[in-house]
């Protein structure tokens, strides 16, 4: 048995068409063109190449995009400063600040992303939306976690009822992913550096996400044969070479659908961002 592999551009092109539409519907209804602002500071180079994407994504779309970028000496202040202008930009509908901020400042980022009006955190970071995300009545959510129950969905997998496992407990992923399912109904294990067995835990999953950044953590043996499994894990192994979190090659012979890396959910986290600076300019637009 060889599993259907679920790659993700076709169901981030489905997801951007919904928004560009959505975009449209904006402009007519209000005449308001949805509009992100993305705020990197320093010169990380892999931040560099996400906020190109997501500059790249918001013009396809028709989204105003704007980059606020900041030297690597910015401070803590200017920095809050500049977060409070935005905030009171009516023309700015998402912020986002991309992570990790310089040394010089990471330990501040909470207070950095908690500046942030709620209606406008597009990461969905903010605590505001995380309990709203927590009590079952989520505006912004973050992402990566939305995108993987975006690809379920599209891809016609049922969640209702199923035991699903989460490998990952962190604030952007695990957590965030264990109450979307969780309002789903399927039930929910999330599995961390502490847990005893995992491999048993594992093999309970009708839907697997392994969200941990270890290479090949998972293995054909800890998949029951023909679960889903959802490889959020992006870890580089070589300069030109990614791979996901699950031993891919084995695991495609149990699984009964399975993502790839790079090719598969990643591709959903930026689709799944235009998705949410669209509804954040709904939030404030119908307020
Ligand atoms: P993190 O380091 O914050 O959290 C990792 C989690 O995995 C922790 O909760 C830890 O307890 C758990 N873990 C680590 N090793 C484990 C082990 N051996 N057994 C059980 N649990 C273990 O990472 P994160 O930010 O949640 O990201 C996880 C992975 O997802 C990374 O590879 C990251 O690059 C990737 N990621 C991808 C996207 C995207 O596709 N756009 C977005 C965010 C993160």
């Amino acid at each position: 048995m060889s599993a259907k592999i679920l790659y993700g551009k076709e169901f981030a092109a489905k997801i951007k068409e919904s928004a560009r539409e959505q975009v449209e519907e904006l402009k007519s209804k209000f005449g308001v063109t949805p509009g992100l602002t993305v705020i990197i500071v320093g010169e990380n180079p892999a931040s560099q190449v996400y906020v190109r994407n997501k500059h790249k994504t918001c013009e396809e779309l028709g989204i105003v995009s704007e980059v606020v970028a900041l030297p690597e000496d910015t401070n803590k202040d200017d920095l809050l400063a500049k977060i409070d202008e935005l905030n009171a930009n009516p023309n700015v509908h998402g912020i986002l600040v991309q992570l990790p901020l310089p040394a010089a400042i990471k330990a501040h980022s909470d207070e950095i992303l908690n500046r942030i009006d709620p209606r406008k955190d597009v990461d969905g970071f903010h605590p505001v939306n995380v309990g709203k995300l927590v009590i079952g009545t989520p505006d912004l959510v973050p992402c990566t976690p939305a995108g993987c129950i975006e690809m379920l969905d599209l891809a016609g997998i049922e969640i209702d009822g199923k035991n699903a496992v989460i490998i990952g407990r962190s604030n952007i992923v695990g957590k965030p992913l264990l109450h979307l399912l969780l309002a789903r109904h399927a039930t929910v294990t999330v599995c961390h550096t502490h847990t005893k067995n995992l491999p048993e835990i594992a093999r309970q999953a009708d839907i697997l996400v392994a969200a941990s950044g270890k290479p090949k953590l998972v293995t054909a043996d800890m998949i029951k044969p023909g679960a889903t499994v959802i490889d959020v894990g992006i870890n580089r192994i070589a300069p030109k070479k990614l791979v996901g979190d699950v031993d891919f090659d084995a695991a495609v012979d149990v699984a009964g659908a399975i993502t790839p890396v790079p090719g598969g959910v990643g591709l959903l986290t930026v689709a799944m961002l235009m998705k949410n600076v669209v509804k954040a300019a709904r939030l404030q637009l119908e307020a």
